[in-house]
């Protein structure tokens, strides 16, 4: 099927398409259109002229149409799942495509009853001193391939819900969920407030240095972020980076191994390790280390990879040729470098890009798979003695997006998970986001924090009134 640009609330066919294809089987899904250069524009202006109303709109207004478009995706949910498995390649079922658009609608939900109201900073006799948040403008979206439902949602729906319009650029490997889902939106939107426009990278470089954009919202790998943030400086645009991850999670003596290996094998395989906030490094204490190896594995064991159209997988297979590559190779120089493979290691023998769940024992600091992000179904499990010191082992990675301790005993985990150098924290669990809690990265990982009222600040600008 030939799927169509979105601009000005119309459908606008390009002259040009790429193949989208399944990862699990390798048909085609779908075609995306390339927009040109000139259609990028095109969205861009559109997006403006809806701003000159939609800026003006009234909170109620704002806040009953974000409803709306909850109502209107919820009623899509089940055809925006599909679509969403055969693109992404992700399961039905478990924490796969219901869940994601679940999430979707749980943070649009959330969203869009959220307050901007005006705040009195001094009202006496020396005068009166306001602040109001206004919206920005134009707001340019780029997001990736591993929950593009659920991000466009977190980058839409702040951005409409204070006032801002949107061009959104979904990635090229999953296109298709995003112009589905903004199709949905413009039902219930008036025409221009949300505009989809796809195409290679190139036209992502060309929407972020675009100067009819206000502000960018980015998800993405941190060597994109760098050069998305490059190309705001002309026109000095806002910006909300979050970027790449590479977590750790530190599992203190105490633990009973076998009471935190499921938490630990969701918090790292979520969506295949395809997940920003996966529990990507596990720090297990010596004196445990062989118990959580052998508890994990044998998790691991239970769980069902296939097709995501299967109603019996449980996860799916690596999203692209790429990263499957990336996933490959990290655990062949894992092994090379003395890493035990206690679970999966080589490609599935099928089609699709279908790798298992690969648990790498006795690797180190330094080595790849340790200090690069794998984004994949591979987690290397690092032994360590001393608990002050892995502290620092961890904080020696440049990622700084979340980290998770693990202990029989909450508040000591409390006081050393508050000296990981990271946005998030969990304690006993890892990766875990909520529509209220603000998330986003430290160092590398990122520039400002989405959810919440804190995340939609990041969608205003103040204006100070004194009198
Ligand atoms: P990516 O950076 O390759 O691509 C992300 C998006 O940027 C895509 O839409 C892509 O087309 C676009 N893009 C690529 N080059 C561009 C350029 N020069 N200018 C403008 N846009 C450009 O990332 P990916 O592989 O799609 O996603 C995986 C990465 O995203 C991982 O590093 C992951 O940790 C990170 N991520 C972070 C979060 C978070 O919240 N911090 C969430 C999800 C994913």
């Amino acid at each position: 099927m030939e799927y169509s640009l979105l601009i000005g609330g119309q459908r606008i066919a390009a002259a040009n398409h790429a193949h989208v294809k399944n990862p699990s089987t390798g048909d085609v899904v779908g075609l995306m259109p390339l927009a040109t250069p000139a259609q990028l524009d095109q969205a861009v202006d559109a997006a403006q002229i809806a701003f000159k109303s939609w800026s003006q709109t009234s909170d109620e207004a704002r806040i009953d149409a974000c409803r709306a478009v909850a109502e209107a995706i919820s009623n899509h949910a089940e055809e925006l799942a599909t679509l969403l498995t055969q693109e992404q390649g992700k399961p039905m079922n478990g924490l796969g495509s219901r869940f994601e658009i679940g999430g979707a609608l749980a943070w649009t939900r959330y969203t869009a009853e959220l307050q901007l109201p005006v705040e009195i900073l001094q009202d006496d006799n020396e005068g009166r001193v306001e602040l109001h948040r206004k919206p920005i403008g134009v707001v340019g979206s780029i997001t990736p391939w591993n929950w593009p439902v659920m991000i466009a949602c977190w980058h839409i729906i702040p951005a409409i819900r204070a006032g801002n319009t949107v061009v959104i650029k979904p990635s090229p490997m999953t296109p298709l969920s995003t112009i589905r889902l903004v199709e949905i939106i413009n039902e219930v939107l008036p025409a221009g407030v949300v505009n989809v426009v796809t195409g290679e990278n190139a036209i992502g470089g060309l929407l972020s240095a675009h100067p009819g954009i206000a502000k960018m919202t980015f998800t993405g790998s941190t060597e994109t972020g760098k050069k998305i943030m490059a190309s705001a400086v002309e026109t000095l645009k806002r910006l909300t980076l979050e970027l790449g991850g590479n977590d750790a999670g530190i599992v203190l003596p105490d633990v009973d191994p076998r009471g935190i290996a499921e938490g630990l094998f969701w918090g790292a395989f979520i969506n295949n390790g395809q997940t920003c906030a996966a529990l990507k490094r596990l720090y297990v204490h010596d004196s445990i280390y062989d118990a959580v190896c052998e508890a994990l594995a044998d998790y691991a064991g239970k769980i069902t990879v296939g097709d995501g159209m299967d109603e019996k997988s449980v996860l799916g297979p690596v999203q692209n040729e790429m990263q499957f590559n990336k996933v490959r190779e990290l655990v062949e120089d894992a092994r090379a470098n003395g890493g035990r493979i206690l679970t999966g290691g080589a490609p599935m023998e099928r089609a699709g890009y279908f790798y298992p769940i690969t648990l790498v024992a006795d690797v180190t600091d330094g080595m790849r798979i340790v200090d690069e992000e794998q984004f994949g179904p591979a987690l290397p499990i690092i032994r360590y003695s001393d608990v002050e010191e892995v502290i620092e082992r961890a904080n020696r990675n440049p990622a700084g997006l979340g980290g998770s301790v693990w202990s029989s005993d909450p508040e000591k985990a409390k006081r050393y998970a508050l000296r990981l150098e990271c946005g998030s924290v969990w304690i006993n669990k890892h990766g875990a986001i909520q529509p209220n809690a603000p998330f986003g990265g430290v160092k590398s990982s990122g520039i400002g924090v989405e959810f919440g009222a804190e995340g939609l600040k990041e969608f205003t600008t103040i204006q100070t009134v004194l009198s």
